[in-house]
């Protein structure tokens, strides 16, 4: 595990609550003026944290992130408008399936027990399916974990996507860092409470559109859509957008940042999952340090003395979403966005000095750096091929049973109380509920044989058998269809238990399926 994350990790989140107060890994001291006049230079100690214990929470403060441009801030809208437009769009998206199928391309089809997506058509027996996809989101997120740290945090995760736009709404009504700070030093005037209602309102309409579009995912979207305007729409879809309204807007409207610090587990599982060799937003403070002023770092430079090429500006801090100071290491509140490396860049511009102050680097590089060695990047790692290697055969394996996955299918249930009837011959009856799982988009017919007792008879309940003397059954295009079956046997069962199989073979292809269950007597 790394070093920073290994501290970050065992001071938990009390470290990082207390990151304006603690003292930073690279633990530095200030340039000391000795009687002489002379400035002794700072001495760098990376790593070097002792902190006090601090509370596992604390109050939260009120962060006022500034806007920012650059690279990364451009990825993050970028991501957001496609994360946000598939969100919003895809029920919308059809997808033809032939006549009497739904023609919504993603739909959780509750009533019939069905889920679609695009091609893809899961009946509840398939629910493994959705293991394996959960299976393979984890070893996707241990890879980008592995690759370049919290991606998922910073770019992606529905938390911050949302959190980003609404800050953005907070921005264009309140305006940017200073002017909110500022106002809300000020008493409350009626300019301030109208600005706040319209940001209020914005952030209830989206939050309340973000409700719309969850339910439009579990019925015809364009129907359901008419039938919430008219008022024609099920009490629970209402209830449903209701309840999402609200936890979106105080998710990512108010709560923010607490989420990701507080409620979220992915950070503590992260910091033990990743090492050294995992790219992170790192501050260099091999080249920051010592930081001070322009001037003051000149006046140090100008008596031969060393000097970093932080400023000590504070812009970093200043457009963290989460209030970071990036300066002190890794913390668990750092969602590794990459805003403070966009913030850093301008400011490095601005002073004539190289960008990259704040950059994607790794653990393993700052402390070659520092021992005058050159950086190495090793993405190709034991552990970065194992996980890609997982992903390789979960998906494998999925698209395999995908393609090779049976459009047949039965269940067999026998009959509980009683579980057999003596007949008036002296003759055993067991009575069964069968399922025949039809999953083609078209009417099928499928014989039905019960097979391991010789001489047993076969009746179904409601149905005739054919002239050759078997039971025919049609199940409907993606359908299922429950049937009675006894089976009688008019002497005594050769045992108490007798292992049946009962069979279906699909008449037009020979696609068959069978299930196993016993017949028991005395
Ligand atoms: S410290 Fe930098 S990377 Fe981390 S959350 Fe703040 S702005 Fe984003
Ligand atoms: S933005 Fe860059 S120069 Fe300014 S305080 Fe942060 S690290 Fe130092």
């Amino acid at each position: 595990m790394s070093t920073r994350w290994a501290e970050a990790r065992s001071k938990a989140t009390a470290v990082a609550r207390s990151a304006h107060t603690a003292s930073p890994p690279c633990a530095r001291s200030e340039p000391q003026t000795v009687e002489r006049g002379e400035v002794v230079a700072p001495s760098i100690t990376p790593f070097a944290v002792e902190e006090p214990e601090a509370p596992l929470y604390a109050a939260r403060r009120h962060i006022y992130p500034q806007s920012v441009h650059g690279r990364f801030r451009t990825i993050k809208w970028v991501v957001l408008a496609i994360t946000l437009g598939i969100y919003y769009l895809l029920p919308f998206v059809r997808w033809d399936r032939g006549p009497g199928a739904p023609s919504q391309a993603v739909l959780v089809d509750l009533p019939n027990r069905r889920f679609y997506f695009f091609f893809v058509e899961l009946w509840p027996q398939e629910v493994y399916y959705f293991t394996g996809l959960l299976v393979l989101a984890a070893f996707t997120l241990f890879l980008m974990n592995a690759v370049a740290g919290r991606v998922w945090c910073g770019y992606l995760c529905p938390q911050t996507v949302w959190t980003d736009l609404f800050m953005q709404v907070e921005r264009l009504i309140e305006g940017d860092r200073r002017e909110r700070m500022q106002r809300d030093a000020q008493p409350m005037t009626l300019n301030t409470l109208a600005l706040k209602a319209t940001k209020h309102f914005f952030w209830l309409m989206i939050a309340w559109w973000t409700g719309g579009a969850w339910v439009l995912y579990f019925a015809d979207a364009p129907t359901l859509v008419k039938d919430l305007a008219s008022g024609q729409a099920p009490f629970l879809a209402y209830a449903w957008i209701g309840i999402l309204t609200v936890t979106t807007y105080f998710l990512a409207g108010n709560l923010r940042e607490q989420v990701c610090i507080y409620m979220c587990p992915w950070p503590r599982i992260q910091a033990a999952l990743t090492d050294e060799h995992a790219l992170n937003v790192s501050y260099r403070y091999d080249r920051g340090e010592p930081r001070g002023s322009v001037k003051k770092n000149a006046a140090l430079r100008a008596r031969g003395l060393p000097a970093g090429d932080c400023v000590d500006c504070f812009q970093c801090v200043n457009v963290c979403p989460t209030g970071v100071d990036i300066r002190k290491g890794l913390q668990l509140d750092c969602i590794q966005c990459g805003l403070c490396i966009d913030a850093c860049d301008a400011v490095m511009k601005k002073v004539g000095l190289p960008t990259g102050l704040i950059a994607y680097d790794t653990d393993i590089n700052i402390q070659r750096r520092s021992e005058g060695k050159p950086a190495v990047f090793n993405p190709v790692r034991a552990r970065t091929v194992l996980y890609a290697a997982l992903i390789v055969a979960v998906g494998a394996i999925m698209l395999y049973s995908l393609a090779a996955r049976a459009t047949v299918g039965i269940g067999v249930i026998h009959d509980r109380n009683p579980i057999y009837v003596t007949m008036a011959d002296g003759g055993i009856r067991n009575a069964y509920t069968v399922r025949l799982l039809n999953k083609a988009q078209e009417a099928r017919a499928f014989l039905l044989i019960v097979e391991g007792l010789l001489a047993a008879e076969v009746d179904v309940v409601g149905s005739a058998p054919n002239p050759e003397g078997q039971f025919v059954i049609d199940v409907g295009a993606d359908q299922t269809r429950e049937l009675r079956v006894l089976v009688t046997l008019h002497r005594k069962p050769p045992s108490p238990s007798t292992p049946l199989t009962f069979r279906i073979v699909e008449m037009r292809s020979g696609e068959h399926a069978k299930a196993s269950d016993h017949f028991r007597g005395p």
